[in-house]
Formats: structure tokens, sequence, C-alpha cells
């Protein structure tokens, strides 16, 4: 199991989904979870059933103020903040590129770009005190390749796989670690209008055939906040049981006979 015990971790959108797995996941690893989301009654639900080591705190990150008060808050509650999971997001609908308003293009970046930004200007300070930390990023497979009706979520995501990027480079000095996680189709309620079904052979669209679970990606953000990636910064982690490895072919793959 993942050790995180004596770690201070703050995770956004953690009222539901892979940030409420994520959550638990964390605080059954021993740390101390400060998970924060605009959705507060699942969030303070959440954060009890949790129990001593768990807080709530209501927060929009697209706020500066919000971002300050949360961070303010993980370090007077409990000393230090060790690691952030930059994981609130929306996926704003699908669109035709063509059809997309300029209105809704803004809004998702806005929370799924702007507020890892802000997420991850908030806590340097509070992590080159400690001498170090470690920033997870939720990006997508969509930050992976080009996925159609995707334009402002799509654009988004590549942006927060490119800030990991720069901002590991500048943060490696302090020993504060950058990564990106780059979940595929996860079963959480932001995919629950698509339709999808879990299990074995469901979801042909990746080799392995099925939809991933928010535990799935839980466990690989856990792992990246935790000592056991201590060399591992500027990393883009796919957890997408292959999705973005190539077009899957595995409905039509047969052996073919040479032709001599
Ligand atoms: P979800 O909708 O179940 O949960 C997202 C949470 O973020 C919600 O609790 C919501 O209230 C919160 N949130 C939204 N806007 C916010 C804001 N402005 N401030 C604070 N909190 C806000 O979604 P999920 O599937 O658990 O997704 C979590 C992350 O994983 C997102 O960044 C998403 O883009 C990413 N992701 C999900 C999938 C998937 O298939 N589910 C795939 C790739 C990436």
């Amino acid at each position: 199991m993942t050790d995180l015990r004596g770690r201070t971790v703050i995770v956004t959108g953690g009222a539901r989904g892979i940030g409420a797995e994520t959550a638990r996941v964390a605080a059954g690893s021993g740390a101390r979870v400060v998970l924060t989301d605009v959705r507060e009654e699942e969030g303070r639900a959440l954060a009890g059933e949790l129990g001593g080591d768990a807080r709530f705190v209501r927060h929009d990150v697209t706020s500066e103020d919000d971002w300050r008060e949360v961070v303010d808050f993980a370090a007077a509650t409990f000393g230090r903040v060790d690691g952030l999971v930059n994981n609130a997001g929306i996926s704003g609908g699908s669109h035709l590129l063509e059809e997309q308003s300029a209105e809704a293009f803004r809004r998702v970046l806005d929370i799924d770009l702007t507020g890892v930004f802000l997420g991850m200007r908030a806590v340097i300070p509070a992590m080159r005190e400690n001498g170090g930390g470690s920033i997870v990023n939720i990006s997508s497979a969509a930050g992976l390749m080009g996925l159609p009706l995707t334009a402002g979520y799509g654009a988004a995501k590549w942006g927060v796989r490119g800030l990991t990027k720069l901002g590991a480079v500048e943060l490696g000095a302090a020993r504060i670690r950058v990564n990106s996680v780059h979940p595929g189709m996860i079963h959480t309620p932001m995919t629950a209008h698509v339709g999808i079904e879990r299990g074995e052979g469901k979801y042909p669209n990746t080799p392995m055939g099925r939809v991933g679970e928010p535990r799935e990606i839980a466990d690989a953000v856990a792992f990246l906040l935790s000592d056991a990636a201590s060399y591992v910064t500027g990393a883009e982690l796919a957890v997408d049981g292959g999705w973005t490895t190539g077009p899957t072919l595995r409905p039509t793959l047969r052996p073919i006979e040479e032709n001599r």
C-alpha cells in the first residue's frame, strides 16, 4: 500500500467521482486530507465519512481568494502542505468545433486550466517551506490526442499537460515534483450521461475492452504523491486501458497469411 503518513494533501473536486476516491485512498494511506469542492453537502459528508484527519472546505478553483483560504486553512489546521491534486473539472459538454460558443469554451478553460494554474501557484510557497512537495494535475486522454467534440475541454487538458512540464522544470530544484495523470473513460458522474456500461468487453474503444473505475485513477495519483515516485517529475501517466496507444483494431484483428 502507498504510504502517505504525515503528509497533508489538498484534493480539489473532492466531493464525488475521481476526486472523492482520491481523497479516500489518500486518507486510507495515512494522509491528512483537505478536500475541496463547490458541492458542499457531498463534500462535508465525505469528510465526515473519512474521519478525524479529513476536512472539507468550500472552494471554487477559479477564485484566487478561495485558493488563499484553502492553503491557509490546510497550513493552519495540519501545519504543512505536502501534496496538491488538481482534480476539479467540468466536461463542458460535446460540441463540434464550428458549433462551440466562445462563452462555453472560456468557461471550460477557466475551471479546467486556469484553476490548475491558480492551484499550482498557491501551494508553491508552502511546499518551498517544507523543502518539497508533489503536485498531481488531472489532465485526460483528451490531453494526449485530438479527441473530437471536446474543443474547450481538449484545449484545457493539453494546457494542463504543458503547465505540468514547465512546472516540473521550474520547481525541480525546490524538490517539488509535478506530474500529470491522463484518465481514459472512467465511470463517474461526469460520464454518466454518455451511457457507458461497466464490465469486461463492454467498451471496445480501448485495448482492454472496458471503462476504468475511479479507484484505478486514485491509486495512480497516490503513487505520484508518495515517495515511491521520488524521482518522477514532468511525467504524463496515462491510466486509460491503452486508449491513447493508437487506433483500436481489436474487433477486426486476425492473422493474415503472407501474400506470396
Ligand atoms: P465529476 O463531475 O464526477 O467530479 C468533478 C468534481 O469537480 C465535482 O464534484 C464538481 O463539483 C467539481 N467542480 C467542478 N467545477 C468546480 C469548481 N469551479 N471549483 C471546485 N470544484 C469544481 O468528474 P470526474 O469524472 O470525477 O472528473 C474528475 C477529473 O478527472 C476532471 O478534471 C476530469 O476532467 C478528469 N477526467 C475524467 C474522466 C472521466 O472519464 N470521468 C476522464 C478524463 C479526465
